[in-house]
């Protein structure tokens, strides 16, 4: 049995106004207040971090940016940086998604910067990984993932790093509908660990949680969180709507 608390995390992405993003996550802090057993957050769009955290406070559900700058401040116009999030009481940030990756050409060497600076100012790091279908299908699944993963933690290496969490969401299954199977996951994700125990030991590597991201829904949730090294999600769309998260991390507790 593992002793990993699953942890579910919804990316609100560039959903919400303030105004929604205080309606929903009042709604949802009703509707997860029971849950036991589960460590849940959710990461909503910059502008609403400040009102989130009103909400949450007193609660169980972690606020999460969904990115960062890699330095304290400076002429970066339009990002936000470490002690920002912080200060607005966030106590997590996503890091390395396939959207940052893909749409704003980030690249390994940039998420190593902003892994470092969320380590340095104690922020829990959300390191997402995972393969193209052009590259799932050429085979190069695992090569991915393991070049990912090592390139974005090199400026952390060795440090203590149980509190890393990664998210291995498979490209070809973010916002189609088309999730990876609970089998194809758990395949990934075990390599995962593994090559984790590789990099940062086999302690932490027992103790870091590796979400699955990739159209995680209520109805297919359940089942993905079955397998062993499946620690929770990261959910996408079907997390802008406070029941369908609720359901989801709902499914996780049991
Ligand atoms: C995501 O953006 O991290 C994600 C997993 O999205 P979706 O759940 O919508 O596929």
């Amino acid at each position: 049995m593992s002793e990993r608390t699953p942890f579910i995390v919804g990316n609100w992405k560039m959903y919400k106004t303030v105004m929604e993003a205080r309606e929903a996550l009042t709604l949802l802090r009703v509707a997860v207040r029971d849950v036991n057993g589960v460590d849940c957050g959710v990461a909503p769009p910059f502008p609403a971090l400040d009102v989130c955290a009103d909400i949450l406070a007193g609660s169980h559900i972690a606020l999460a940016g969904q990115n960062l700058y890699p330095e304290d401040e400076g002429a970066f116009t339009g990002e936000v940086s470490a002690p920002m999030l912080k200060a607005v009481g966030a106590t997590h940030v996503i890091l390395g998604h396939s959207e940052r990756r893909h749409l704003f050409g980030e690249d390994d060497a940039l998420i190593a910067r902003k892994v470092k600076a969320a380590v340095d100012r104690e922020l829990v790091p959300i390191l997402c990984v995972g393969e193209t279908q052009e590259q799932r299908e050429a085979d190069e699944t695992v090569a991915v993932v393991t070049t990912q993963l090592s390139r974005g933690l090199a400026e952390v290496k060795g440090a203590g790093l149980p509190n890393l969490v990664v998210a291995y969401e498979p490209v070809w299954a973010i916002g189609t509908g088309l999730s990876a199977t609970p089998g194809q996951a758990q395949h990934v994700h075990a390599l995962i660990r593994d090559f984790l125990g590789d990099l940062l030991g086999p302690t932490n590597a027992a103790q870091i949680r590796i979400q699955y991201g990739g159209s995680v829904k209520p109805d297919n949730a359940a089942e993905l969180f079955a397998e062993p090294d499946i620690d929770g999600a990261l959910v996408g769309g079907a997390s802008l709507d406070p029941d369908s998260f609720a359901a989801i991390v709902e499914a996780a507790a049991r």
